[in-house]
């Protein structure tokens, strides 16, 4: 199909990020123009159910007015003041307050940022800091795990476990491991049970741990559901070994709630939902519903007591963005909370998580799908070639690619990880949107099937 105007405008002036920049020459970009509830709308007006929420962040859906106003309102009284060398204002204080008490684990102190790669980046500055301040500046690897998504900063590219992510990009830097992806459909052994592969987990951090000597491990960072991953939900067990492992050898612990924070798993936070009780949390995303971009490192007393020990030998703390708990960010976020509050918004979720799940169940008798997995109102299914071996296809047939091509057309968007097609729609959804988005997903997979079968890919 011809590109449109707008769209070779696009392709002549945009690098997109994250995109096949090759094929996307042929294919040329979605135009959206505007939106509303789950819906996206593009520039000739069909409208597509957004199964994504955006990144995984458009918790509240499209064309909310009362963050609309909340920002314009900011604005308008103070659109800007930092909070750098001694400044403050009323908004950040308010969220920090409100962060503070909604954690789940004691947390001291809130420091903002203005996405989940720098809420990562700064965790592992803190961690680095906290440990210099100690007097053990040997401790300082960072351990994640491969699969993990944590950003594409320098530092929290090189947390992220994805080859996309390294490749090319000469990654991840020195002092930053990973272990084992506690993925039990790819990874368990024949005849391993899930704990017993929880239990291989937790041993190969173990192993990791002892190798690189447990005076050099500072942190373990983790999602409590890996997203950008493929939606990887750890075995039942997992965290809880996972943390008697970090216990034992001193070992910080940060849970990256970018995704699963704020209720996309029900609660909260993912980590409750897991079992996980992280030292430091990093947050963004749904944090403000995607209306404006924050993020935020939440950290515990000890930490923040180093920062003291340290500033009174070095001075300033050093770290800082000019838009760290900017006024109008701050002010969406405090009313995006007060709505998940107020609305009730993370219960409803929770309570509709089960036709979400059983949906996505049903859809693993697909011939197509080898795995259906997932937790809350997020989920993935992984498309295989042979269901009874879990065969892959092969990275070059772009399966993954093709479907989401075809539940465009269906007007649904969703997103492929490989061959797993992740689905994460606005929390608001309603249980009659949830049929029809399981609807678009059961027809793309259907005709996903008929190209499979034609190109002899089974
Ligand atoms: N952590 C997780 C778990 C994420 O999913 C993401 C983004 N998808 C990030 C960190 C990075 O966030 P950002 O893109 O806002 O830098």
């Amino acid at each position: 199909m011809a590109l449109t105007n707008l769209q070779v405008r696009d392709l002549e002036t945009v690098l997109h990020p994250y995109t096949n920049q090759a094929t996307i020459r042929d294919t040329g970009t979605l135009v959206l123009e505007r939106a509303k509830g789950i819906y996206v709308y593009d520039v000739d007006g069909k409208p597509y159910i957004e199964g994504m929420a955006g990144l995984w962040c458009t918790a509240l859906g499209y064309g909310n007015e009362e963050l609309a106003e909340t920002a314009y309102e900011q604005m308008k009284k103070l659109s800007f003041t930092h909070l750098f060398g001694g400044k403050s204002h009323d908004p950040a204080i308010e969220l920090a307050e409100k962060l503070k008490e909604k954690a789940p684990v004691p947390i001291s102190k809130v420091f903002f940022v203005c996405s989940g790669s720098e809420a990562n980046d700064s965790q592992i500055k803190m961690v680095w800091y906290m440990n210099n301040a100690l007097g053990r500046p040997q401790k300082k690897k960072i351990i994640s795990r491969l699969r993990a998504y944590h950003g594409v900063t320098i530092a929290s590219a090189s947390l992220t476990g994805l080859p996309a992510n390294h490749t090319d990009f000469d990654l991840p830097i020195s002092g930053i491991l990973h272990t084992s992806c506690p993925h039990y459909y790819r990874f368990g052994l024949e005849g391993e049970t899930e704990e017993e592969f929880a239990s291989r987990c937790a041993q190969d951090l173990e192993d990791m741990i002892l190798r690189e000597g447990p005076d050099t491990v500072a942190a373990f960072i983790a999602e409590p559901v890996m997203g950008a991953g493929g939606v990887i939900v750890p075995p039942k067990g997992y965290f809880e070994k996972i943390m008697a492992v970090c216990r034992r050898y001193d070992v910080y612990m940060i849970a990256d709630e970018v995704i699963c924070g704020f209720g996309r798993l029900g609660e909260w936070f993912g980590s409750s939902v897991l079992g996980y009780k992280p030292d430091a949390i990093s947050v963004a995303k749904a944090l403000t519903s995607a209306y404006m971009p924050v993020g935020a490192v939440m950290i515990p007393e000890e930490m923040y007591q180093a920062t003291i020990i340290e500033s009174k030998k070095t001075g300033t703390f050093g770290h800082g963005f000019t838009y760290s708990g900017h006024p109008v960010g701050a002010a969406v976020a405090l009313k995006t909370l007060e709505i998940y509050e107020r609305d009730r918004i993370i219960e409803k979720a929770a309570a509709k998580a089960p036709q979400f799940q059983a949906h996505l169940q049903a859809l693993a008798d697909h011939p197509l799908v080898g795995e259906a997995r997932g937790v809350g109102l997020v989920g993935a299914l992984e498309m295989v070639a042979h269901k009874p071996t879990k065969k892959a296809f092969e990275a070059k047939a772009g399966l993954g690619a093709y479907a989401t091509a075809i539940a465009q057309e269906e007007g649904l968007i969703i997103r492929n990880l490989g061959d797993s097609l992740a689905i994460c729609p606005p929390l608001i959804i309603t249980p009659e949107e949830i049929d029809d988005l399981f609807d678009r997903v059961a027809r793309t997979l259907d005709r996903t099937l008929d190209k499979a079968k034609a190109e002899g890919l089974l």
